[in-house]
């Protein structure tokens, strides 16, 4: 009889599971484990982190559902064990004291992860367990999507349709878990999943918790979107709007099946749902740029732009964190971040692009912050949007393409309901002084019941000078 241990890591879901499917159909008994790596979770720096409360609740959640599963196949229940630790000692300890043949688990594609998974293999193997990683959270991996002449695409859209060319009904297939469910093991009687407080963690306890967890999240999120799918393209860039899915943090941690997702949009084919298609497919492009340039997650992609020079402004840099830096969309959507752990993806580009092309900031700065921030954060997409906002990355937008803070303000969010909902102190001035309330007359500002430099900051930058520094400061460095 052959055994074997699922490792549960960014695939918090039973269902259309790749390592699950792949154990359960290669052994008899299927154990579950889950390790809340202090690997990870040490390095955060706060103990609120909401992230930790969604992976948590998650965990709840799938270890209800994998007993649920094992129950209707027939099995006698079935759980998740729980580990807090580091995961390169206890993986390999959980697997020889259960004695199985082999770890299963889903392939990470971070430098980080794959350096854990090398330090796994090498110590399962000394005690002649193998180690398998199979594909799940992306739809194509790796080596799959090359260009005619074998080599890793560097632009998008010749990798979008190469991908899309590479498409079919068998690459979505569900990864199906159901029939051989009753091979799942029960964990130990009495060992629960830790609450938060066990794991140095304390509630979120704001306003904006996160959203719902786990896979009843997840699907209720795309079951509010599936109806909105069609007007995906015309709403998707408007943050007043409830124009884009939110399963941002769902694919993050695989309380969804990118699959599936995929199925759904490219079955619909719609102009909606294939232009939501497409930034799944982005979502794999910076995966495979991460795989198979891992340096990127330190230095620029295109090498010449490391010799950038980039302004040292403390000052700044903490106007921008705040949201005080004068410009009210940048800074609505970075209080929306500071608030909420989300930003939407058209003020993830505004915020980007004026903290490295109006402040000067140097972009693994904003990066850090956003990877502390982002409930979605995922250091594939998160790199690749700011080395493209910053225009140091693959197929990034040119460094003479400046967005205009208050213009993408004019066009994104035309009567200030975004900036309004987020800068209250705002809330009184015109439309038509939304966008740059430091234009308003003393009057205006008066009736308005607002003095700008006072009760809201003047601009920290003029951004017609500050766009004359970017574009010198990147001419420079191609000189
Ligand atoms: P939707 O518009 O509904 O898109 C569906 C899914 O596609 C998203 O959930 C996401 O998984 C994926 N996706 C969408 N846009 C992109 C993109 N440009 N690149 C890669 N995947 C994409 N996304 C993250 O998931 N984590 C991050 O840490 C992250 N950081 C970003 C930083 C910057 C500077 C920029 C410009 C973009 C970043 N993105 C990141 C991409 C994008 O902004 C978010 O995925 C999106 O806003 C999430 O909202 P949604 O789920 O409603 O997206």
């Amino acid at each position: 009889m052959s055994s074997a241990l699922v490792w549960f890591r960014r695939d918090l879901r039973c269902f259309d599971h790749a390592p699950l499917h792949h154990a359960l159909r290669d052994h008899d008994r299927v154990h579950c484990v889950f390790i809340f790596d202090t690997g990870i979770l040490d390095a955060l720096p706060s103990r609120r982190d909401r992230r930790v409360e969604f992976i948590r609740d998650s965990v709840v959640e799938l270890d209800a559902r994998l007993d649920t599963l094992s129950r209707a196949a027939g099995g006698s229940g079935a759980g998740v064990i729980v580990r807090h630790g580091a995961a390169i000692e206890l993986v390999p300890a959980l697997a020889r004291a259960l004695g199985v043949d082999a770890v299963v688990a889903g392939r990470d594609y971070e430098p980080h992860a794959r350096e854990r998974d090398r330090l796994v293999a090498e110590r399962l193997s000394r005690e002649g367990v193998a180690f398998e990683l199979v594909k799940d959270q992306v739809i194509f991996e790796c080596e799959e999507i090359l260009t005619a002449g074998g080599t890793p695409f560097r632009v998008f859209t010749p990798y979008r349709n190469a991908w899309l060319r590479a498409l079919s009904p068998a690459v979505l297939e569900p990864r199906s878990i159901t029939p051989l469910a009753d091979r799942l093991a029960a964990r130990a009687v009495g060992e629960a999943v830790p609450s938060l407080s066990e794991l140095g963690f304390e509630g979120s306890g704001s306003d904006h918790p996160p959203p719902l967890p786990g896979m009843s999240g997840g699907e209720a999120m795309f079951e509010d979107f599936r109806g909105r799918m069609d007007r995906y393209r015309q709403e998707r860039d408007y943050p007043s709007l409830n124009g884009t899915s939110r399963l941002s943090v769902h694919l993050r941690f695989g309380t969804v099946s990118v699959r599936e997702l995929a199925a759904q949009a490219w079955t619909r084919g719609s102009a909606g749902s294939l232009a939501w298609l497409d930034e799944l497919i982005w979502r794999d492009f910076y995966h495979m740029i991460l795989w198979h340039h891992p340096r990127v997650v330190n230095t620029s992609f295109r090498p010449e732009c490391d010799d950038v020079r980039w302004d040292d402004s403390p000052v700044l840099f903490a106007a921008w964190c705040q949201g005080r830096t004068g410009y009210p969309l940048v800074d609505a959507a970075m209080r929306q971040l500071n608030t909420t752990g989300f930003m939407h993806n058209r003020l993830r580009m505004l915020t980007a692009s004026f903290l490295t092309k109006d402040l000067g900031i140097d972009w693994r700065l904003g990066e850090r912050y956003f990877a502390d921030k982002l409930l979605d954060y995922d250091l594939a997409a998160n790199n690749g949007g700011w080395q493209w906002a910053a225009s140091t990355g693959c197929d990034a937008q040119p460094w003479f393409r400046i967005f205009n803070p208050v213009t993408q303000s004019e066009r994104f969010d035309p009567q200030g309901r975004f900036i309004r909902a987020w800068v209250p102190e705002l809330a009184a001035v015109p439309d038509r002084f939304i966008h740059a309330p430091w234009r308003m007359p003393p009057l205006e500002q008066a009736s308005a019941g607002l003095g700008i430099g006072v009760d809201y900051p003047a601009p920290v930058v003029d951004h017609a000078l500050a766009r004359e520094r970017t574009l010198a400061r990147f001419a420079a460095a191609r000189s």
